[in-house]
C-alpha cells in the first residue's frame, strides 16, 4: 500500500495525454506537411487517453470493455507512436510483423483473461510488447537523431520507460501482482506513476523534435536556392564577409571564384526553359564534386555562381577552377567562364573582391569563353 491510487494517476495521465494529443494535432495542422509523423503521434496520445479511461473502469463495466478493448487500444497506441517516429525520419513503416505480434499478444491476453485467468501472465505479455516497441523506437532515434538535443531527450525518456517496464516485469516474478491494473502494491504503483509522468514528457519531446525539424527546414529554405540547392546570394555574402575578416585577422589567404555559364540563353532558346533549369541543377551537383567540405558554392544570379575557397591561395584556386571548367566542358551541356581573385589589398571588402572576380570573369568571356582568368 502506498497511499497513491492508481485510478487517480491513470485519470490524470489520461487528461494530460489528451491535452498533448490536441497540441500535437494543432502542430500537424500548422507545420509544413513535409514534417511527417505528427498525426500519428497525436492519434497515439488520443488512443492512450481512451485506453486509460477504460482501464480505470475495471470492475464497473464488462471485462471485454475494461480489459480487452483498452489492451488492444493501448498496444495500438504504442505501435502508432512508433509508426509516427518512422514517418518523422522518412522510414517507410512495415506494419505486418508488428500487427501479427500485437494480435498474438492480444490473443494471449484474452486467453489469460477468459480461459486460464492470470493477471500476471497478461501483465507480462503487455510489458513485453511495450518493451519491444521501446527498443525498436529507441534504436531508430539512436540511428537518426542521437546528435540532436531533441533526439537525446527522447532517448533518455525511452531509456527510463524501458527500465521501468523491465523493473515491473522482474517484479512480477517476486511480488504478488494483484488481479488488475488497479493493483495497489508498491511495484505496480511505482510503475504506473513513473510511466504516467513519462507519457506527457514523451509527447513534449516529440513536440521539440518537430520544432527542431521546423527550424532546420526554415534555416535551409532561407539559406539555399530552391532550384539548385546551392547557397543563396545573401548567405554567400555573409560567409565571404566572415571569411574575409578571419583572413585579415590571421594573415591568411582565401580565394573567390565567379562562374558564369556561356551562351546560356541559347540553351533555353533551343532546349526550353525546363531543360535549362536541369543544366543549372547538374552544374551545381558536378561542381560540388570538385569542392572540399569547407568550400561554399552559391547561386549569385540566374546562371552565375560564386565559390568561396577558404585557406586557398590563388594558384590552388586556379587548379580547382580548371578542374571544374574541364569537367563541365566534358559533359554535353554548355561551358563556363570563370574569374578568380584572392584577398590581397589591405581594406579589401566583399564588394571589392567580387568586383575583381567579376572583372576576371568578363575577361574570360572576352577572351573566347570556356576559360579561367585570374586577377
Ligand atoms: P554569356 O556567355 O555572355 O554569359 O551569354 P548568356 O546567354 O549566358 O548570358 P545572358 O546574360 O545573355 O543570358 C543569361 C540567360 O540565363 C538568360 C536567362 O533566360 C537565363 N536564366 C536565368 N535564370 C534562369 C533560370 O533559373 N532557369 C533558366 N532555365 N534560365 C535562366
Ligand atoms: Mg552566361
Ligand atoms: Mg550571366
Amino acid at each position: 500500500m502506498t497511499g497513491i491510487d492508481p485510478r487517480t494517476v491513470l485519470l490524470l495521465t489520461g487528461a494530460l495525454g489528451g491535452f498533448m494529443a490536441v497540441v500535437l494535432y494543432l502542430l500537424r495542422l500548422n507545420y509544413p506537411p513535409a514534417i511527417k509523423g505528427l498525426g500519428e503521434w497525436a492519434l497515439s496520445m488520443a488512443l492512450g487517453l481512451v485506453a486509460g479511461l477504460l482501464f480505470t473502469a475495471v470492475g464497473k463495466i464488462p471485462v471485454l470493455l475494461s480489459v480487452t478493448l483498452p489492451t488492444i487500444t493501448y498496444m495500438a497506441a504504442a505501435y502508432i507512436s512508433y509508426m509516427g517516429t518512422q514517418r518523422f525520419f522518412g522510414v517507410a513503416p512495415r506494419p505486418l510483423p508488428w500487427v501479427i505480434w500485437i494480435c498474438l499478444a492480444v490473443l494471449g491476453s484474452t486467453w489469460f483473461l477468459f480461459v486460464d485467468p492470470s493477471y500476471s501472465s497478461r501483465l507480462r505479455l503487455n510489458l513485453v510488447v511495450m518493451l519491444s516497441l521501446f527498443v525498436a523506437q529507441g534504436s531508430l532515434i539512436y540511428q537518426k537523431s542521437r546528435h540532436s538535443y531533441a533526439g537525446r531527450t527522447t532517448l533518455v525518456i525511452l531509456t527510463i520507460a524501458t527500465a521501468i517496464h523491465l523493473m515491473r516485469l522482474v517484479s512480477t516474478f517476486f511480488y504478488p501482482v494483484g488481479s488488475s491494473v488497479m493493483d495497489p502494491s508498491l511495484p505496480s504503483v511505482v510503475y504506473i506513476t513513473v510511466y504516467s509522468f513519462l507519457v506527457p514528457i514523451g509527447a513534449i519531446s516529440q513536440v521539440i523534435m518537430a520544432t527542431e525539424r521546423l527550424r532546420a527546414e526554415l534555416e535551409h529554405v532561407a539559406t539555399h536556392d530552391s532550384l539548385t540547392d546551392a547557397y543563396t546570394r545573401r548567405y554567400m555574402n555573409e560567409a565571404i564577409q566572415r571569411e574575409l575578416e578571419r583572413c585579415t585577422r590571421h594573415g591568411r589567404s582565401m580565394s573567390l571564384m565567379l562562374l558564369d555559364i556561356d551562351h546560356f540563353k541559347s540553351v533555353n532558346d533551343v532546349l526550353g526553359h525546363q531543360a535549362g533549369d536541369q543544366v543549372l541543377v547538374q552544374l551545381v551537383a558536378r561542381t560540388n564534386q570538385h569542392l572540399r567540405n569547407a568550400d561554399l558554392l552559391g547561386r549569385f544570379g540566374g546562371e552565375e555562381f560564386v565559390v568561396l575557397l577558404p585557406e586557398t591561395s590563388l594558384d590552388v584556386a586556379r587548379v580547382v577552377a580548371e578542374r571544374i571548367r574541364m569537367s563541365l566542358a566534358e559533359t554535353t551541356g554548355p561551358t563556363v567562364s570563370i574569374g578568380i581573385t584572392t584577398n590581397r589589398a589591405e581594406g579589401d571588402t566583399v564588394d571589392s573582391l567580387l568586383a575583381r572576380a567579376d572583372a576576371a570573369m568578363y575577361r574570360a568571356k572576352n577572351n573566347g569563353r570556356n576559360r579561367v582568368e585570374v586577377t
